[in-house]
């Protein structure tokens, strides 16, 4: 059985067809620069790839270019689109109203595309890719959509509201919502499963860390908390984005600059975080790299990373009242020994003690790196959002 699993965004159209039986992927690829002016990559499992400059007014000419690729030419995979038992879409927000995947219909949708004043970024450019999609594949295939925010929404008030007026919160649903849910459930899963224990019996930090990072406090196999809010700006420093900061700086900021709202959150989104920082790179490996040679604004970047991860260990350690195990998956995750050694260092109040050697030759393996007798254990859990959007999918479907 294959799945067809899509992420879209506003220019960007990437796509993964998965066979289901072996969970191996067959193709994976990217229609790119809708809007602008359209390139298509596309590689299969078999190394054939296409390369080429394309025509992409809209989203639909890129869904008819992905469909091209996957089923024409030299590296075709499929003969026919009605092969396909399902597509399954990620979406990042769904608010308070989709707590779960669910499949596609026409008001689905438009509520997505309502919810775009919540992520003005991502909800309008997923309405577009969803009714491309629909309107390019068979009328019988189904379609599922899978929320970034849905595993989210355990979190008590008490941890995703706001000491704002609550009136905001009811008028314009001003409130934490959390991203990056299907990689958090995904990897907690995942770790339960390797440490052959019951994830209702495990208190789990599990730390995101990539071009965006967050952390969520996983009790139980539910999100209790979060690091990101109301958008995925909140939280730790990111590559180019501020995280958490005293409100008070925002506004005395935007004051001083003349910004406007948009400016504002443009300078917060953009140009802070390690770039901010450093003044050299948004780029982990960049940022470590110039550490070592004694940038001392490279190094401060590090320091900060190292230093909110810990606080949010902490923090989220009080918030279960306990801790299993930490775990680390995202690209400086999975892959940056460095960043993973300074969170851990210096934690040993909390039961956490690494293998150093055990932890310098980990990188995108599942691995646990803390020491035999480490109270809490420390995994490195590689992620993978599409296999999970695409267990989803079939889990619905197959209902
Ligand atoms: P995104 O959030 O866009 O999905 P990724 O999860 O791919 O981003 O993470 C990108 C980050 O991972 C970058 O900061 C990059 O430097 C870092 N990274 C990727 N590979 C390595 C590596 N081998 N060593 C250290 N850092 C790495």
């Amino acid at each position: 059985m294959l799945i067809l699993v899509v992420n879209a965004g506003s220019s960007s159209l990437k796509y993964q067809l998965i066979n289901m039986e072996d969970e191996s992927v067959l193709a994976k690829g990217n229609c790119d620069r809708i809007g602008i002016d359209g390139h298509v990559s596309h590689k299969t499992a078999d190394g054939r790839t296409v390369d080429a400059d394309c025509n992409f007014p809209t989203h639909t000419e890129a869904f008819e270019k992905l469909v091209e690729v996957l089923t024409t030419g030299d590296a075709a995979v499929i003969k026919s689109m009605s092969e396909i038992s399902a597509v399954g879409h990620r979406i990042v927000q769904g608010a308070e109203v989709f707590d779960r995947p669910c499949l596609v219909t026409p008001e689905v949708i438009d509520k997505i595309d309502e919810l775009r004043e919540l992520a003005p970024v991502h909800n309008h450019a997923h309405a577009l890719a969803l009714r491309a999609c629909t309107a390019v594949i068979p009328e019988t295939t189904p379609q599922v959509v899978v929320f970034d925010t849905a595993f989210h929404q355990t979190m008590p008030p008490k941890a995703y509201m706001f000491a704002l007026p609550y009136e905001d919160y009811e008028q314009y649903h001003v409130r934490k919502y959390g991203f990056h849910g299907t990689s958090h459930r995904f990897v907690s899963a995942a770790l339960a499963e390797a440490m052959g224990r019951d994830i209702k019996d495990l208190k789990i930090v599990s730390c995101h860390l990539g071009n965006g990072s967050s952390i969520t406090a996983v009790d139980g196999g539910k999100c209790i908390d979060t690091s990101m809010g109301f958008t995925p700006l909140d939280g730790i420093l990111m590559g180019t984005r501020c995280g958490a900061v005293d409100p008070s700086a925002v506004t005395f900021v935007a004051d001083k600059h003349h910004f406007t709202p948009d400016e504002m959150s443009q300078y917060m989104n953009k140009k802070s975080g390690f770039l901010g920082i450093s003044g050299i790179s948004s780029d982990n490996r960049e940022i470590t790299a110039a550490a070592e040679k004694g940038d001392k604004r490279a190094l401060l970047a590090s320091e900060m990373l190292a230093y909110e991860i810990q606080r949010y260990i902490g923090a989220y350690t009080a918030a279960m009242n306990g801790v299993d195990a930490v775990l680390f998956t995202g690209g400086i995750g999975e892959n940056s020994w460095e960043v993973r050694e300074r969170v851990c260092k210096n934690m040993t109040y909390f039961g956490i003690e690494i293998d150093e050697a055990l932890n310098k030759e980990t990188k995108g393996k599942l691995q646990k790196i803390s020491k035999e007798g480490s109270k809490t254990e420390v995994w490195v859990v590689p992620t993978n959002e599409e296999l999970l959007i695409a267990r989803d999918t079939l889990a619905l479907i197959s209902k």
